[in-house]
């Protein structure tokens, strides 16, 4: 495994546990697979219940709820391991965890925690995330999705797009604009919504084993009560985007390991002019600086968590590390696959695979220009977003 600095030396227990039980499972189960349905643009088959079955929905979540009430830590490992396979299992995990989980158990009345989180740990119901709109990307703020109060009932019109699990959710926590133009969040339940739709962008060349697509929502009726009473405007949906960047950091980690150690590899055993390539000092200097930048995001990661878990870590730290670590996979997939030269485009080895998967992350979660303006801001004082 790829720890150049013996950052597990600080890991307990129970992390150690949890990083080497996903990592086997991923290793025999996953890994043998996951190109194959890449490649035929499918999900990993019956993936949520297997992710539900190694307690990767609800990992942070307290037990009373279904979760296992774990630290950030070990949610950054579950991460790191989880996307070492394929970008989609992580997505999912992180989906039903960082951003619907979340939310309702920040944001959710006891009832809406007891009747929803326990279905969403046990894979029972499966979580979407809908924030993005057509015309309203990295300018969530100003987003149209609205609904108005009718009796008990809520009446949504507008539509989400790019959204994970789209037509397979059962559950989308919406984010949209009530009577008074605040933004709260509102759990859509498939099973109590009229006129709600959804669609499945089918032609992507990233992200191919995940399901993404459109909720469209058309005079939509709702209980009342599906709305998330305490949150207070659209901030509320950027504290959950926190935990899914604060996810995709450590996933990167992942990605780059998985793709230095298939470098590392053939550079190894890959002979030309009569010596492994590895012997060659420009061969050298990509490996080298490939673990250079992994053990910085590493540490970066590490601090992050301790950070998440006293409670004290900051939106513009969280976007940092979402934007330097993004940045050095793209950076690392980028030199492995020219350390296995032809070989490298090959769909029999992970790395173009993750380089394809790497052109959503760098723009998902907040792009890298704005994740850039983040930092940019809060060292300046100045907004230039
Ligand atoms: C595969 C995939 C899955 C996704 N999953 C989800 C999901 O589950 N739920 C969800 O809600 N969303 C999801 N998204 C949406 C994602 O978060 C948005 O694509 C992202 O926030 C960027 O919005 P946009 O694509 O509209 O780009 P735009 O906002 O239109 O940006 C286009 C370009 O302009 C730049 N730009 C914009 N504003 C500024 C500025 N002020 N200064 C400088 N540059 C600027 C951007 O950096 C970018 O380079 C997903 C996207 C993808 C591709």
């Amino acid at each position: 495994m790829t720890d150049y600095f013996n950052i597990k030396s600080y890991f307990n227990d129970e992390q150690i546990l949890i990083q080497s039980t996903i990592r086997d499972w991923v290793d025999q189960r996953i890994k043998p697979e996951v190109g194959k349905y890449y490649q035929e643009g499918k999900p990993f088959p019956n993936l949520a219940s297997q992710l539900a079955e190694i307690g990767a929905f609800g990992l942070i979540i307290p037990e009373e709820y279904g979760g296992l009430g774990m630290d950030y830590l070990s949610y950054g490992l579950l991460m790191q391991e989880l996307e070492r396979a394929d970008t989609s299992l992580r997505v999912m995990s992180s989906i039903q965890t960082s951003l619907v989980m979340y939310a309702i158990h920040r944001y959710g009345s006891e009832e809406q925690k007891q009747r929803y989180l326990p279905k969403l740990a046990s894979g029972e119901l499966l979580g979407a995330f809908g924030l993005t709109e057509p015309d309203f990307g990295s300018n969530t703020a100003a987003m149209h999705c609205h609904y108005k109060e009718e009796g008990d009932n809520i009446v949504i019109n507008g539509s989400k797009m790019w959204i994970g699990n789209s037509s397979e959710c059962d559950v989308a926590l919406l984010w949209a604009r009530g009577p008074e133009g605040k933004v709260k969040g509102v759990i859509v339940d498939k099973t109590l919504i009229t006129n709600f739709g959804t669609h499945v962008f089918k032609d992507k060349m990233s992200f191919k084993s995940s399901i993404t697509g459109e909720l469209v929502f058309d005079e939509s009726v709702l209980p009342q009560t599906q709305i998330l009473e305490k949150t207070n405007g659209v901030k509320n949906a950027y504290d959950c985007l926190n935990v899914g960047r604060y996810a995709v950091a450590w996933g990167c980690v992942g990605i780059a390991m998985d793709c230095y150690e298939t470098a590392l590899q053939y550079s190894k055993e890959r002979i030309q002019f009569g010596k492994p390539i590895g012997t060659k000092q420009l061969v050298q200097k990509k490996l080298a600086e490939m673990i250079t930048e992994i053990t910085k995001a590493q540490l970066v990661c590490y601090q992050l968590s301790v950070l998440m878990d006293k409670g004290i870590a900051n939106y513009a730290q969280i976007s940092m590390a979402k934007r330097n670590n993004v940045s050095m996979a793209r950076f690392v997939a980028s030199e492995a696959r020219q350390v296995l030269g032809g070989m490298g485009i090959s769909a029999e080895y992970p790395i173009m695979r993750h380089l394809m998967n790497l052109e959503t992350l760098i723009t998902y979660q907040g792009t890298h220009e704005i994740h850039l303006l983040i930092t940019g801001r809060d060292i300046t004082g100045l907004d230039a977003i």
